[in-house]
């Protein structure tokens, strides 16, 4: 059993600081450095599947998030004829399980606080450009997001593609709480997607509110900022009348946040040897796009593996060979399910749509595809064969 090693963390996210804690409960000395002077979550809600509340309960937050989060029991798709698509029930994998709409905040400041709390050293206003500044330390875990500057620098095989596509953001009230515990999806083909999520409360704040997304592709978002808000307010509409109410909050076009999204895939997150050791985690080595729901669950999930396996080795290298063996499976499971299901809901294609649109009002009744479908929204399918992840 490894303990008292020096160790590095680069980017104070989720998988950073979640990792950081697991690190220093175990009795290793960590220190994190971040590139923010006030280091904060930014972005939409996100959904956490019963594998990121599996994690949650390792790292004793999941009573502080529930208190923040929104129960989501089921995730619901409707098409622009109002031809109900999709409804999977977390419910039908296991009774009793459920999935938390989240607001980023809440989950950063818990961890944050937990971080600290476990005696982790957070180095702010400190960005990492060049990884040999920290040669002394035992280990570097890079964790520094999707736009990772860090993970060239090691020698390992990677592959970074962008989407195509994106989706414009916003956190909105729902004070009489209309949303329910309801992920809803309403799509046009594969061109046009309207989301809301139950998101919980904003930190510091009583207020229950909402994630709405609206899906729009790279190269049309100029013209989508030009055509003004009242043209997306008429599109959204279309699609949604029911959303009017929810729509008012929205004011300013420059309320909508635009966000992209990197496929990453790595064959190993590790180097190899006695010398120099680091281990990429989080989406700095397996972003993928937020169609499934999966990136932060993923992201607590490598912490709480990485953590278990420096506890179960007895040097580093031995630790980090254990650690890629233990996720490989899952990551590279969920980073080719997104990649395939992506263009069903964000593209321009018209006949896969349409597919889409029958088969999985049928798979909810197949019991192989129920299974598949359900086994992958809550996380813990480690294989197109089969397989699950033990919570
Ligand atoms: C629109 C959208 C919706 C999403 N929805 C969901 C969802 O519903 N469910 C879900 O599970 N996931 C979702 N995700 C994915 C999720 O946001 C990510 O998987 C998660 O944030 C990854 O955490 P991370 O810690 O790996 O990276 P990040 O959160 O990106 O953290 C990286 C940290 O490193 C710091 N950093 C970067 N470079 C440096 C440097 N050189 N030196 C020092 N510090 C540095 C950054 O400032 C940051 O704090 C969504 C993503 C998007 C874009």
């Amino acid at each position: 059993m490894l303990t008292q090693q020096h160790i590095a963390v680069i980017g104070a996210g989720f998988a950073g600081l979640a990792s950081a804690t697991l690190l220093a409960r175990a009795g290793h000395q960590v220190t994190v450095f971040e590139k923010f002077v006030t280091p904060q979550a930014v972005g939409a809600g996100i959904l956490i599947q019963p594998t990121g509340l599996a994690a949650m309960r390792t790292l004793g937050i999941y009573d502080e998030i529930l208190a923040h989060g929104a129960r989501v029991n089921n995730l619901c798709g409707v098409s622009h004829t109002g031809r109900q698509v999709l409804d999977i029930q977390y419910e039908r994998w296991q009774t009793g399980s459920f999935g938390v709409g989240l607001h980023r905040g809440a989950l950063f400041n818990a961890l944050w606080k937990s971080a600290t709390e476990a005696g982790v050293k957070i180095v702010t206003g400190q960005e990492l450009t060049q990884l040999d500044t920290l040669k002394s330390y035992d280990l570097r875990v890079i964790a520094d997001g999707a736009n990772s500057q860090l993970r060239s620098q090691i020698g390992l095989k990677f592959k970074d593609k962008l989407y195509p596509w994106g989706a414009v953001w916003a956190v909105l009230p729902d004070p009489q709480r209309h949303h329910g515990s309801t992920l809803w999806q309403w799509c046009r083909q594969a061109n046009q997607m309207l989301g809301i999520m139950p998101t919980g409360f904003a930190p510091n704040s009583d207020t229950p509110v909402v994630s709405l997304f609206w899906s729009l592709r790279a190269d049309r978002f100029d013209d989508w900022r030009k055509a003004g808000l009242q043209a997306w307010k008429d599109s959204v509409l279309a699609l949604n009348p029911a959303c009017a109410e929810l729509l008012a909050n929205i004011i300013s076009i420059d309320q909508l946040t635009w966000a992209r999204y990197h496929d990453i895939v790595m064959p190993r997150y590790h180097t190899e040897g006695d010398r120099d050791s680091a281990v990429i985690i989080g989406d700095a080595a397996h972003a993928t796009s937020p169609q499934l729901g999966q990136g932060t669950n993923l992201a607590l999930l490598d912490a709480v593996a990485l953590a278990e396996s420096l506890t179960n080795s007895d040097s580093i290298p031995a630790a980090l060979a254990t650690y890629t063996q233990a996720r490989k499976g899952h990551l590279h499971f969920y980073s080719q399910a997104s990649r395939l299901l992506t263009p069903l809901f964000q593209s321009d294609l018209t006949v896969l749509p349409w597919f889409r649109d029958r088969l999985m009002a049928m798979s909810s009744t197949w019991p192989v595809m129920k299974g598949l479908n359900l086994q992958t929204l809550v996380g813990v399918r480690r294989s197109w064969l089969g397989g699950q992840l033990k919570l």
